[in-house]
């Protein structure tokens, strides 16, 4: 069974503005699935549809099963759903918020407590439980709104560009927190504009652009289209690049390196070694998805 599944999905906003065109996505039960566009691709639109805050002009969404439209609440409790803007009272206690919400699910306060504690310690606030939100910086703001999402037990968690916004640290700490969740059976869909955070999370890639999908595949299959790499050697001695076998130039402090699919990397060295340069480091020149996204949308 799928979490979600969405068919021919249209939006056109009173604006006569078409944000969504025949859109059909099936994210699978316990799936990493990141939502990957430009800002303007059509992915707020998407997820304000799957949790019934924005109306379609057609199609059907189904979540494990439940229309919409029929199926409404049985619906929405299957979701969690992290917007981009904050909605929290920012007057009331962080322990305050999670229980309330809890409370709009059915779950008793003393269950709603305990679960909010657990969460809490999970994503590093139980410091601030009785903290009022306000209070709290931009990064505790963005975990209580995840937290307050978590608190009636959803299996599907959406989260609308999770980490604009945050440092890097927390970004971090935010990635292993949601991988784990992910892990024990929660799926996550996820949208995003920053093609690293795809690469790094998700298991799926669905790429929208002009509210299109352009592209809906597993991650390694996607990466695995890639014709050519580049990468950046730094290194020690000088190179006649005439004598290599990959296609290369020189960088300020190195070498750029073009390699085919078909190629190893390990001959790069063997020559380079053999010309006694030394290679102290190595990247990859950009982010495989970028260069995937760019041929796409080309
Ligand atoms: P994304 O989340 O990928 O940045 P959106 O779903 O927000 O994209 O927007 C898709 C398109 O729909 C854009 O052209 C945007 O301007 C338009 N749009 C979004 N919300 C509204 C709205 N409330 N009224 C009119 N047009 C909208």
């Amino acid at each position: 069974m799928n979490a979600i599944t969405i068919k021919n999905l249209s939006k056109t906003y009173d604006s006569n503005v078409f944000a969504l065109k025949k859109v059909n996505l099936e994210i699978p039960k316990g799936s990493f699935y990141a939502l990957l566009g430009p800002n303007g691709a059509g992915k707020s639109t998407t997820i304000g549809i799957l949790t019934q805050l924005v109306n379609k002009t057609s199609g059907k969404v189904l979540i494990h099963d439940n229309d919409i439209d029929t199926h409404s609440t049985k619906s929405k409790e299957l979701l969690g759903i992290v917007p981009q803007e904050f909605n929290f009272n920012i007057f009331e206690k962080v322990i305050d918020i999670l229980i309330q919400q809890a409370g709009f699910y059915g779950v008793p306060e003393d269950e709603a407590r305990k679960r909010s504690y657990t969460i809490l310690k999970q994503l590093g606030l139980y410091e601030k439980k009785d903290a009022i939100s306000r209070s709290l910086s931009g990064g505790m703001k963005r975990r209580l709104m995840i937290a307050r999402a978590l608190v009636h037990h959803p299996k599907v968690l959406i989260l609308d560009e999770p980490t604009a916004g945050v440092d890097i640290e927390l970004r971090r700490g935010m990635y292993t927190f949601l991988k784990k969740l992910n892990k024990q059976g929660t799926t996550i869909l996820l949208t995003t504009h920053y093609l690293e955070e795809a690469e790094e999370l998700c298991d799926t890639i669905a790429i929208i652009d002009k509210g299109k999908i352009l592209v809906d595949s597993p991650k390694k299959e996607l990466l695995q289209k890639l014709e050519k790499e580049y990468f950046i050697l730094d290194t020690q001695g000088p190179i006649d690049t005439t004598k290599l076998t990959y296609k290369s130039s020189h960088t300020k402090n190195g070498l750029e390196v073009e390699v085919k699919k078909d190629q190893d990397l390990n001959l790069i060295f063997q020559e380079l070694s053999k010309q006694n340069v030394k290679v102290l480091s190595m990247k990859p020149k950009s982010n495989r998805l970028e260069e995937i996204f760019v041929e796409l949308t080309e």
